[in-house]
């Protein structure tokens, strides 16, 4: 994801896919995860580096990112993200130049910090549920979003919209 904007969508908790607010409950924000569930305590306090999402783009996500298909993706509300970390290049001194390390996390306080490239804001969530991945509803077929369907080579779009009921929106 692009730095700046991955950034700003970190901090002030806009969806990482449109900028707008993210989808919130009482619960907490709307994510999506990589499914860890293999760790045991999993996903509280997961450190991602990617922002939150909106109901739409999550549900247009879950059908149409191929890092997502296949049970790999998980929505969880958190409670309460913290920002709380980095994601770069550490550096490490040695002679006669610095030399850079595998890109990683480095949370705000490690004595590593200030070798760190910085590229994204990191954020370890905490108070989550695990929750419903979000699915297109009929009334999300606006003439948008179903042109932004219809554009996509990855799926079976048909198929899609036939499944939340769209397949007259794509008739028209
Ligand atoms: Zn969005």
């Amino acid at each position: 994801m692009h730095g700046p904007r991955q950034r700003r969508a970190m901090r002030l908790l806009l969806c990482q896919v449109c900028g707008g607010r993210p989808d919130h409950t009482e619960q907490g924000w709307l994510w999506l995860l990589k499914d860890e569930s293999r760790y045991a305590g999993w996903p509280e306090g997961e450190i991602t580096t990617h922002p939150p999402v909106c109901r739409l783009c999550g549900a247009l996500s879950a059908l149409l990112c191929t890092h997502l298909w296949q049970g790999a993706a998980v929505a969880v509300r958190v409670g309460k993200p913290i920002i709380d970390g980095v994601y770069g290049l550490p550096y490490a001194v040695s002679k006669p130049w610095m030399t850079p390390g595998k890109p990683t996390v480095i949370l705000h306080g490690d004595p590593a910090m200030p070798w760190m490239l910085g590229h994204q804001v990191a954020a370890s969530l905490t108070k989550v549920t695990i929750t419903d991945l979000p699915t297109l509803r009929p009334e999300d077929l606006t003439d948008e979003v179903t042109d932004f369907l219809r554009k996509a080579t990855a799926v079976d779009v048909a198929r899609l919209l036939a499944k939340v009921g769209g397949i007259a929106a794509l008739n028209r």
